[in-house]
């Protein structure tokens, strides 16, 4: 069997796909100054030692977008697995459609609700562009 040369970390990001009244999906844009800048991802963010993926959840969409989120509010729905060049990305997709307080871009990031028809129009991380076609398949 051949191995890799070394094994590359493995790095948890959970993200989540929420969905308003009218079906759309809310993507956000990486500010400039971090890794893939400009491209439009699922908001989320990179669970923390001690944290269970739903708290890292939790957490991250309030501190980028003020809204406040019940666990069962959150349902999983698929995961993306992604070999970047220095570590290998794990990333649960959450689905959710509740929460409290108005969506606002607390870091300054570009936000955008969108038809999941029109997603593949936003360019994206590698590993999130193969979650479109759940999202398709869940709203279409
Ligand atoms: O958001 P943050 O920079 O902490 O995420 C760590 C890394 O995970 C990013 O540099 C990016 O390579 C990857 N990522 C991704 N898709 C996301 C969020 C993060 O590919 N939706």
């Amino acid at each position: 069997m051949t191995r890799a040369p070394f094994p590359l970390k493995l790095t948890l990001v959970v993200a989540v796909a929420l969905i308003d009244a009218d079906n759309r999906i809310l993507l956000a844009q990486r500010p400039e100054g971090k890794q893939l800048a400009g491209l439009w991802e699922f908001p989320g963010g990179k669970v923390e030692p001690g944290e269970r993926p739903e708290e890292t959840l939790i957490r991250e969409l309030s501190e980028e977008l003020g809204i406040a989120v019940k666990e069962p509010c959150l349902a999983p729905l698929t995961f993306a697995s992604y070999p970047y060049e220095t570590f290998h990305l794990l990333m649960p997709l959450y689905v959710c459609r509740r929460w409290e307080g108005f969506v606002q871009p607390l870091e300054g990031q570009a936000l955008k609700w969108v038809k999941a028809g029109e997603l593949r129009h936003y360019p994206m991380p590698p590993a999130d562009e193969p979650l479109i076609p759940f999202l398709v398949d869940l709203l279409v």
